[in-house]
């Protein structure tokens, strides 16, 4: 595909996932300005997430370490909007990993255990700043298998943890709805425990949801960032 016909398509897509959040926030009674949008450029190449910056995207969203330390340290390196993309790393977190992701991300959405905080704050320390963090939680119902999150129950200890941690700054948040399930309710969940949140950091107020599929459903249970992939980019392509 030439580059002038991709441009094309993500320009088409954001047009439409703004145009979707623009009425979310109407029906809501929200202003735009109160959300931020990550684009999630998982399984797509580095030259989209160029075109992404030139395109006015600030915010980039990945899941996969290898995948993303490689395009951020490709894209860092040249010049021009790219340069400035603030990465999210948006995966499932292994221990061992957790160092090298602060190394390169901006934003990690995906706190869900004390065993992470210390890695975390390891790499932030080498790169010489505070990294922003969010704690994931799990709105899957309890008996469900291999789900990723903090247990509901778990959250306030792990708020605590991450707070009393300089070099992190715990800025709110992350859910992923139940696959199959009410997103709406999954959202109102998300957005007391959120609540509960601000009352051990008042300052916490960042709510990750909504995703393609479901950012109607985030915007109206009150979400400040949006995660959205396949909307703007198309259909990610199969794994090998
Ligand atoms: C892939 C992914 C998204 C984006 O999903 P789309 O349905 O393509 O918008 C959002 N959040 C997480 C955690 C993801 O892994």
């Amino acid at each position: 595909m030439g580059e002038a016909v991709r441009r094309q398509q993500l320009a088409d897509g954001l047009a439409a996932v703004h145009g979707r959040i623009a009425a979310a926030c109407a029906a809501a009674g929200r202003s735009t300005d109160e959300i931020t949008l990550v684009i999630v450029t998982k399984f797509f190449p580095a030259s989209d997430v160029r075109l992404l910056a030139e395109l006015g995207v600030g915010d980039v969203g990945e899941n996969r370490h290898q995948e993303a330390e490689a395009k951020a340290a490709v894209l860092r390196a040249e010049d021009g909007p790219v340069a400035g993309l603030r990465w999210h790393f948006i995966g499932g977190l292994q221990s061992n990993k957790a160092a090298a992701v602060a190394r390169y991300a901006d934003v990690v959405h995906s706190v869900d255990r004390a065993k992470l905080v210390a890695p975390l704050a390891r790499g932030a320390e080498q790169r010489e700043r505070r990294l922003d963090v969010l704690i994931q939680v799990s709105l899957d119902p309890p008996e469900a298998a291999g789900r990723s999150g903090a247990a509901v129950a778990d959250v306030p200890r792990l708020a605590e943890e991450v707070a009393g941690n300089e070099r992190l700054r715990l800025r709110g948040v992350m859910g992923v709805a139940p696959l199959g399930g009410d997103a709406d309710r999954a959202f109102a969940q998300l957005a007391q425990i959120a609540g509960r949140v601000r009352e051990i950091v008042p300052d916490a107020g960042w709510i990750s949801a909504g995703m393609s599929g479901d950012l109607e459903q985030a915007v109206r249970n009150g979400a400040t960032h949006l995660r959205v992939g396949s909307a703007v980019l198309g259909e990610r392509p199969r794994i090998k």
